[in-house]
């Protein structure tokens, strides 16, 4: 979404909300360089989930990124393509049937965790190393504790 004023990529979503009898939603941006605010209009087909990054800036939900990372993670375990590619689809499907628009990224991270943790242990901890933002060697210990 590229700021009318400057230019520059990145901008934060201020505020959402339906427009067209809830076909599209208008947001509220603004501009991370300029600071510029700027209104747009996204069909939903177009625009299935945003993620929303701690720092407030949002980019749309890329299966391949997280398939990328998810590789990663899994690398030289015993779980195939297949189960990561139906792992993503069992998120995809989640946030569609809950009509969700945008998510926080620490809780797609959070999703992605609580598959893992079924999956592969060493892959969970790799993937939370990467992704989770760990606020302190105690959550990480907690959660290193809740893999049992
Ligand atoms: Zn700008």
């Amino acid at each position: 979404m590229r700021c009318p004023s400057c230019g520059y990529l990145e901008s934060k979503v201020v505020d959402s909300r339906a427009a067209d009898d809830g076909a599209s939603i208008r947001r509220r941006r603004e501009c991370l360089a300029c600071g510029a605010r700027f209104t747009t209009y996204e069909r939903l087909a177009e625009h299935p989930i945003l993620v929303i990054k701690t720092d407030g800036s949002s980019e749309v939900f890329d299966r391949e990124k997280l398939m990328r990372g998810l590789l990663i993670a899994c690398a030289k375990r015993p779980i195939t393509p297949e189960k990561i590619d139906a792992l993503i689809a069992s998120i995809e499907a989640e946030l569609r049937n809950a009509q969700r628009t945008e998510i926080k990224s620490k809780d797609l991270g959070d999703m992605v965790l609580a598959r893992l943790a079924g999956l592969d242990e060493v892959a969970y901890i790799r993937f939370a190393s990467v992704y989770k933002d760990f606020q302190s060697v105690e959550e990480f210990s907690r959660a290193l504790g809740e893999l049992g």
